[in-house]
């Protein structure tokens, strides 16, 4: 053993070349160097410490749900967010970033505190979920997030919401980077069996519209926003007495699913990987996908989408 794994042991379990098909949702990417699960707060920002301090390449690892890893592996250490207490304190509930969402959520419904019952069936971490102010059910994080401990250059540091400087599916640390290290959500007081009925709906609405049986990393592209640039563009290449056309301009966000529809693009494969038929926004391995095919079929979404809309999709998913 060398001494970066050695010291590396000192903070957590660690694995040594663990495929990200065994780490991530979507099943795919070759080996990750090094594992590494903290499952504490200070032994976590410890470590970030030495491998700053030592100049050793890193990425934070949640529940894999929103990423799509290469073939070729990483060379460096994956940090996997395994501190998961979860704190009910009258209104607020403090949450370790490796605390699965739905368990938050979980133990909010259960408390009688309403507000994010929506995240149960939100797969991932928390931290994960702050970082890219994931939502559903028309709320994200960033309405009920009142501050976040987070390791930003070397220093640990409690942002306000505002700080956070939230946006759809983004957050301050897209940007300037930084470890989230714990969340504290501020609730307001309800009733835990409509909070739970709520929790219900979110997850019958789930089962609806979503694939089932075939791995995925969730929606691939961001929504597009009605600017009015956009707005234009929609009009031009859609008919305006179109229901769904004029809701999208009602909400100010253009579905990237109904787009990738209209482009004819649902079902279409590339090797392993294919444009579910359920919802136009995820691509499910079908067995054995690669980075390559999936990154293949973005690119042929991509084209397909500005062909027939005059629109450009972005990605939601980091792409390591
Ligand atoms: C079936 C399915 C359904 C989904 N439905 C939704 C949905 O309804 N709404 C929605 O918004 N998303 C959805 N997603 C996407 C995904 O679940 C969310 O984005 C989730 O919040 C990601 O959390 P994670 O812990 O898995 O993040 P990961 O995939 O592990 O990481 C995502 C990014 O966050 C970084 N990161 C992780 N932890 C930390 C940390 N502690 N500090 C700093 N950076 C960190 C990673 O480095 C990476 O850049 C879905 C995914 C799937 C597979």
């Amino acid at each position: 053993m060398d001494q970066l794994s050695q010291t590396l042991k000192t903070f957590g379990k660690l694995q040594i070349n663990v495929s990200f098909a065994k780490l991530t949702t979507f099943k795919i990417g070759g080996p990750a160097r090094f594992v590494l699960s903290i499952d504490s707060t200070e032994n976590m920002i410890a470590a970030l410490q030495y491998l700053d301090g030592e100049g050793v390449q890193y990425m934070l690892l949640g529940g894999g749900s929103n990423m799509l890893a290469p073939d070729e592996g990483y060379d460096g250490v994956v940090i996997k967010c395994a501190a998961k207490k979860i704190q009910v304190e009258g209104n607020t509930v403090i949450a370790d970033a490796g605390a699965q969402t739905a368990q938050v959520a979980r133990e909010s419904v259960k408390a009688g505190l309403s507000g994010f019952a929506w995240g149960v069936g939100v797969p991932g971490t928390i931290g994960g979920a702050l970082r890219g102010n994931a939502g559903a059910m028309g709320k994200e994080m960033k309405d009920d997030v009142s501050s976040v401990e987070a390791f930003v250059d070397g220093e640990v540091l409690t942002l306000s919401n505002e700080e956070c400087k939230f946006g759809y599916r983004h957050s301050a640390f897209k940007t300037m980077g930084g470890v989230i290290l714990r969340v504290t959500l501020t609730l307001k007081s309800g009733d835990a069996a409509e909070e739970m009925k709520k929790a219900l709906e979110a997850l019958k609405y789930r089962n609806e519209t979503q694939p089932k049986g075939f791995a995925s990393t969730g929606c691939i592209f961001k929504n597009i926003d009605v600017t009015e640039v956009n707005k234009k563009t929609l009009l031009k290449h859609f008919d305006a007495a179109d229901e769904k056309v004029q809701r999208f301009i009602e909400i100010g966000k253009v579905s990237a699913g109904w787009l990738i529809e209209q482009a004819g693009m649902k079902g279409k494969k590339v090797g392993n990987a294919e444009v579910s038929d359920v919802h136009g926004n995820f691509i499910l391995n079908m067995g054995e996908a690669t980075s390559v095919d999936v990154h293949m079929l973005i690119e042929q979404i991509k084209e397909a989408v500005y062909t027939k809309s005059g629109l450009t999709l972005e990605e939601e998913i980091y792409i390591v």
